[in-house]
């Protein structure tokens, strides 16, 4: 895709491929050195009208490395969208992020090829401190949780727990999860409600057993009915 772009769109010098975080931070301090371009890392560009793909750079090891996004930045623009079905209209709200990538690997999906086959996870309490962090500095009582997959086992457990000893006693929060994993993690369920998750997004995918099995998708019908 890289080149593809460079080619058709002359307007573009450069291409961040990836994780973009650290490779946009190198790239901007060197913005006015295109000559210093050959040693950045995970970025496709153009010079001297020839293009060129340097080395991928390696994932980030550990997402908790990362400062939290810049919430301040997108304050007054994420009143033009809004999750008015799920929160109401006027909820304050804000996306964060506990999670890249995805432990499984269905044949349709994109995550967990754009990932590289790694699901890397933010620890609860650290999820759950950057949600305490937009409900007191930016008054988001509405959280959606982007993982692609919130995951199983105490990890659940352990987000609901680092949410409640927290005073966010407005917040509400929504994540997309897989069936089975609702599905053998029931008791959690509780807890989780009254941690504030309000809507769980389930990719059932299918209503036919041997199409999920091709999907390689894991999971039965039986898991989806019992919801
Ligand atoms: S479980 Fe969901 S996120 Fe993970 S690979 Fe399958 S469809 Fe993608």
């Amino acid at each position: 895709m890289a080149e593809e772009s460079l080619k058709e769109f002359p307007e573009i010098d450069v291409i961040v491929r990836g994780e973009g975080e650290e490779t946009l931070v190198e790239l901007v301090k060197n913005a006015k050195r295109p000559s210093a371009f050959p040693r950045v890392r995970g970025i496709s560009f153009r010079y001297k009208g020839k293009i060129f793909h340097n080395a991928s750079r390696t994932l980030i090891d550990n997402l908790e490395d990362l400062p939290y996004p810049g919430y301040h930045l997108v304050k007054d623009l994420t009143q033009k969208y809004h999750f008015a079905a799920m929160a109401g209209r006027k909820a304050p709200y804000a996306l964060i992020e506990g999670s890249r990538g995805c432990s499984h690997s269905c044949s349709f999906c994109t995550q967990w090829k754009h990932w590289q086959g790694t699901w890397r996870t933010k620890s609860p309490a650290c999820i759950a401190e950057e949600m305490t962090f937009c409900y007191n500095n930016h008054g988001s009582r509405f959280i959606w949780l982007t993982d692609d997959n919130l995951g199983s086992g105490n990890r659940i457990g352990e987000i609901a727990n680092e949410i409640l000893k927290r005073n966010v006693k407005e917040l509400m929060w929504f994540v997309q999860a897989r069936c089975d994993d609702i599905v053998r993690n029931e008791s959690f369920l509780p807890k989780l409600r009254q941690s504030g998750l309000r809507w769980v997004l389930l990719g059932v995918e299918n209503s036919d057993q041997a199409i999920l099995n091709e999907y390689g998708k894991k999971i039965t019908l039986e898991d989806a009915k019992k919801l």
